[in-house]
């Protein structure tokens, strides 16, 4: 059984979020916790939350992800700039107790100048004031293509950042194909990909993979998405990610640049590519 999805739109609500899900064949997606670019979130609604707990069991999901949004910088130079993320973060993962036991997963950061190691310190030490024994959430840090000065390019630099976490058994990592092709990343020598995912970081690690073709060739540092067979990476390669047996079990979600329509069209299509 493959376990795939897309990115959604919350702006329906939780529950609705579950049932477009189901009508375009899907069994996990993806949402932003709040507008990706606004700050304010919705108040939680407690019964849709329920509802959709309700729909993602009965309806047999795999682990759902909420995305932090993108413009956060856990790893900048300017302190309010991390008091910013640290606030989102924490008053996200407060409101993924609703939904227990899913995924939420964030941009590692920029280091804007100072560096890698100052920028991963500061990631660190965000991570350590909020993550809790408590929490059912596992957060998951994104692999990055490497644009400007991001941090996460490569699994080296995630396993740093895991290592200075204490409560790391609450952090995993959402493997991004078009990030890591861009990061420089050979997915047509895909089994090379994962020893050295697993030889640096550890399999075990791996929660999530955000399915996507890139525009660009692969060390190109961008983060342009292209639809599955619309890119450099290709259907073909994208099939043997879905189908490799270090990765199978995973929830896929694309995030390819697809109205509902086309989302349900590639759903379909990596369905048919999956060999079980
Ligand atoms: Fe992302
Ligand atoms: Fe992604
Ligand atoms: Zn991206």
């Amino acid at each position: 059984m493959l376990h795939i999805g897309c990115h959604l739109s919350s702006s329906d609500g939780f529950e609705a979020m579950g049932k477009t899900a189901l009508s375009i064949g899907a069994d996990t997606f993806q949402f932003f916790t709040r507008n990706p670019r606004g700050s304010k979130a919705k108040a939680i609604d407690p019964q849709d939350a329920a509802s959709l707990r309700q729909l993602l069991q009965e309806k047999h999901f795999a682990p759902i992800i909420a995305h932090a949004p993108y413009t956060l910088n856990p790893a900048s130079a300017d302190p309010k700039t991390r008091e910013f993320a640290r606030l989102t973060m924490q008053d996200d993962l407060q409101r993924m107790e609703y939904l227990p036991g899913n995924l939420y997963n964030f941009h590692p950061g920029s280091h804007v100048g100072q560096g890698v190691e100052t920028g991963t310190q500061f990631i660190i030490g965000l991570l350590n004031e909020i993550l809790t024994p408590a929490q059912t959430t596992t957060v998951l840090l994104e692999t990055m293509a490497g644009k400007g000065s991001e941090i996460g390019r490569t699994f080296d630099e995630l396993k740093y950042i895991l290592d200075g976490v204490k409560q790391n058994d609450k952090m995993g990592i959402c493997l991004d194909t078009c990030h890591i092709s861009d990061g420089g990343y050979d997915l047509t020598r895909l089994d090379d990909v994962i020893a050295e995912f697993d030889k640096q970081i550890g399999l075990a690690r791996l929660k999530a993979v955000h399915l996507n073709d890139s525009l660009n060739p692969r060390g190109a540092h961008k983060d342009r998405h292209a639809v599955i067979g619309g890119g450099t990476i290709g259907t073909e390669t994208l099939a043997t990610v879905i189908n490799h047996p270090a990765l199978k079990h995973l929830p896929f979600c694309l995030e390819t640049p697809n109205d509902l329509d086309g989302y349900a069209q590639e759903i379909k299509l990596l369905r048919g590519l999956f060999r079980g």
